[in-house]
């Protein structure tokens, strides 16, 4: 929490740290995020200082929305965007910044020290995710998720609430008898058997998907073409949201 910003305490008495790591779930969910994970922080220990969470956290944990349209994945192209030599955040992060923010008030509200974790310097999200037990790290060098492949954009949060940390997934090799990012990247940037990073930003900033004035999309070939978690059903849309 920042200095001079004071949050109330909720009245009523103190939950545990199981109903509380419970609670963490529900909203997360009700807030907009499809995945949750929570990541010892002693786990990031084998990171250097920057991209470690600071020394007061126990636990890390990780929030993941499906990219289910890609409209989640539109960028703010601003005019200052190749001045600055970055794009501004897309939609879905916009989201997962939100529901990370109501997680960190809650979790204050609660007693405990919490904030969202900085991108720059920051945590490696989808390394979180793997320490967080959401997936394993693909060919794509993307996050593969059981339920939505690598279709998922992360955010973490930070706290020193000492919440139980999910098991982290072994044994499972989505990629073992697959190709098909490597065949399908544009830039070859997976071809080498190690993602090359120079190559994808290079390709990715020469070949944006205008969709408006200010919106692109990036490339997302990699994760677009990924068969895991493919089959997943589009959520439902509200009566009162579908067209007449
Ligand atoms: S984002 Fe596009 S260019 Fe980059 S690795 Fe994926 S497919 Fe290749
Ligand atoms: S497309 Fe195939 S090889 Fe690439 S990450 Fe997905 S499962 Fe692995």
């Amino acid at each position: 929490m920042k200095e001079g910003v004071r949050v109330s305490q909720r009245r009523g008495p103190p939950r545990n740290l199981r109903q509380l790591r419970r609670l963490i779930r529900e909203k997360a969910i009700k807030w907009g995020a499809d995945l949750v994970g929570f990541a010892d922080a002693k786990r990031f220990n084998r990171y250097g200082e920057g991209n470690r969470p600071p020394s007061e956290t126990k636990t890390v944990i990780v929030l993941g929305i499906w990219m289910e349209d890609q409209i989640l994945d539109l960028w703010l192209h601003t005019p200052s965007w190749k001045s600055e030599n970055k794009p501004s955040r897309a939609f879905e992060d916009e989201i997962l910044r939100g529901t990370s923010l109501r997680i960190s008030l809650m979790l204050e509200q609660e007693g405990f020290w919490a904030e969202p974790a900085p991108y720059e310097p920051g945590l490696y999200l989808k390394e979180a995710g793997v320490l967080a037990g959401l997936g394993v790290i693909g060919k794509n060098n993307l996050l593969i998720t059981e339920e939505y492949g690598p279709r998922i954009r992360l955010r973490a949060l930070n706290t020193n609430a000492s919440l139980k940390a999910d098991q982290i997934i072994e044994g499972v090799d989505y990629c073992r008898e697959c190709n098909m990012c490597v065949k399908a990247c544009p830039a070859n940037a997976l071809s080498s058997g190690k993602y090359n990073k120079k190559d994808c930003l290079s390709y990715c900033e020469n070949n944006l998907t205008e969709i408006s004035r200010y919106s692109v999309l990036w490339c997302m070939e990699c994760s677009s073409v990924c068969p895991v978690g493919k089959s997943r059903e589009r959520k439902s849309i509200p009566p009162n949201m579908k067209p007449q």
